[in-house]
């Protein structure tokens, strides 16, 4: 992924909304903010450059597994594209191999692939199951996201403590009710590591 370069105009939009936030820029404390915030966002959104193939980067082996492969907790940090609000929380994401398995590294990498970048949760999720079917052509792929989102939690009346899932299922996870609940009861159980 390419250095993130100085962008003046960003900085100069950032400098602009702390002045209509009847902030004064100048300030000690702010001097140095516009340039902070457009760095950030520039990562915060740099799941955009991503491609999926450099993600994988190779880690496709061959293997005879007929067995449900579930990676479970994997942290993801995204902003809300409705308030440009983080939302943050894990995903649960397995697959059904089709002679074909993917280096579990990779499944945090395609989930910061797609968090990376103003987003709704819900087609995240959905982007995130997709790439996995497209890389591996599984028999099924199942992910569940569950996040908090700030722009709930911050402002107004919401119940703070709320999770939002989300969930799409592809394959064998959308068509055998069995599958699905083997894994939705994997999803719930208790990691026996934490
Ligand atoms: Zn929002």
């Amino acid at each position: 992924m390419s250095e993130h370069q100085p962008n003046p105009q960003m900085e100069a939009l950032v400098k602009q909304m702390l002045v209509q936030l009847g902030e004064d820029p100048e300030r000690e404390g702010l001097k140095q903010t516009p340039e902070r915030v457009a760095k950030s966002y520039q990562y915060l959104v740099s799941g955009h450059e991503a491609k999926l193939a450099d993600v994988v980067n190779g880690a496709l082996f061959a293997e005879e597994v007929d067995e449900m492969v579930l990676v479970k907790d994997i942290e993801f940090y995204s902003l809300c594209e409705h308030h440009m609000l983080p939302f943050y929380g894990r995903a649960h994401i397995a697959y059904l191999p089709k002679g074909k398995i993917i280096g579990l590294s990779k499944l945090p990498r395609i989930v910061d692939m797609f968090a990376r970048r103003l987003q709704v949760q819900e087609r995240m999720t959905v982007q995130i199951a997709e790439a996995v079917s497209e890389v591996l052509e599984p028999l099924g792929v199942a992910v569940v996201t569950e996040a908090a989102h700030l722009c709930m939690m911050m402002r107004g009346v919401s119940k703070q403590a709320s999770v939002t899932t989300a969930s799409c299922m592809l394959g064998t996870f959308r068509s055998d009710p069995r599958t699905r609940s083997e894994f939705l009861s994997l999803v719930r159980s208790p990691n026996p590591l934490a």
